[in-house]
């Protein structure tokens, strides 16, 4: 826990706050449920922050839109570029037009069409590229040189950090200090931000991370202390399919972060199901690795104040239909 005394972090509590003014009126304040049935199976009062409920269905929005309001007017006139198959392009999207920047988007050519026509809905330049063939970071590199637009990435990323960080921040701010909080982890920004935001908002709070079991490099990359590579995991947590962790985001997480725990897909589609049919809610896979975690008892805290961040609900509905019907109940 020394890590935060010795390494200088790229993102302080200060960072978050700052974010938070930043997105006043603007992110979604998004509610935090509870459920006695969740509380029943975790044995613990668990506090779901549901992020599924943000704008573009995804905390993804609040990490873009403070990145490009801490650009400066010139950056902002020469507009920004991200590469994303996902929620961070979606997020890209709908902040820059709110701030009237231009945003180009790197997609792959079969990224699901439903994704590609809101991102381009949200007024966003689409630029297509062959998965197989080519380097999306190659592709945004060329761009920003051409342009000289600044890239954004999904979360190596001091503001886009500080701007994920914020969603913990208001799970504090609602329900007070928590024994254990639950962060889902693809490459970090989000589980890193939120656990900043822990360590100063209810000290002693045990920050735990959560990724598909398919694709376990953040627990690795944690437990070893260097940041591991892997394939693209197979998992249905699209959200959560990074191959590593960010740069900036380890030293984060050695600092603040207790453990990262895994979780199957199988527990993922209870999960699912558990949010449609208890919670009436509609919970992509990814948004459901924190509350599988918690709801499968994966660290014996009976009787603890458990807080769980639901990170998006953009889910292709053939898909959540397929989900749900295979999914096993709890109990
Ligand atoms: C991006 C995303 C994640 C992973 O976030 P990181 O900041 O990359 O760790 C998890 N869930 C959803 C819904 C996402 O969009």
């Amino acid at each position: 826990m020394a890590a935060s005394e010795l390494v200088e972090l790229a993102v302080t509590y200060q960072d978050i706050a700052a974010a938070a003014k930043r997105l006043e009126g603007i992110a979604y304040k998004t509610p935090v449920l509870t459920s006695s049935q969740a509380d029943h199976h975790a044995d613990a009062s668990v506090f779901f922050k549901c992020e599924n409920f943000q704008r573009v269905g995804a905390f993804k929005f609040r990490g873009a839109y403070n990145a490009i309001s801490c650009l400066s007017e010139e950056q902002k006139q020469q507009g920004v570029v991200a590469f994303s198959s996902g929620n961070h392009a979606q997020g890209m999207a709908l902040a820059a037009r709110m701030l009237g920047v231009h945003a180009t988007i790197v997609m792959p050519s079969n990224a699901p069409a439903m994704k590609l026509a809101a991102t381009r809905e949200y007024g966003a330049e689409i630029i297509l590229y062959d998965r197989e063939r080519e380097d999306r970071e190659v592709i945004a590199a060329q761009l920003s040189a051409e342009r000289g637009c600044a890239v954004i990435p999904a979360y190596d990323h001091a503001d886009v950090i500080a701007g994920q960080g914020t969603a913990a921040k208001e799970l504090f701010d609602a329900v007070g200090p928590l024994d254990y909080l639950f962060v889902c982890t693809g490459g970090g920004g989000l589980l890193s931000g939120c656990a900043i935001a822990a360590a100063q908002l209810s000290p002693g709070c045990i920050v735990i991370g959560v990724e598909p079991e398919a694709g376990n490099d953040a627990q690795q990359s944690l437990r070893t202390g260097n940041i591991v590579h892997i394939p693209v995991p197979d998992t249905i947590a699209d959200g959560a399919q990074t191959q590593h962790v960010g740069k900036l985001v380890l030293p984060i997480l050695q600092a603040y972060v207790k453990d990262i725990v895994t979780v199957s897909d199988d527990q993922l589609r209870t999960q699912m199901r558990f949010f449609a049919e208890r919670m009436k809610i509609v919970v992509e896979p990814a948004g459901c690795l924190a509350a599988a975690a918690v709801m499968h008892r994966v660290l014996p805290f009976a009787g603890e104040k458990v807080g769980v961040i639901v990170s998006g609900g953009n889910v292709d509905m053939e898909l959540f239909a397929r989900s749900i019907a295979a999914a096993k109940p709890f109990f």
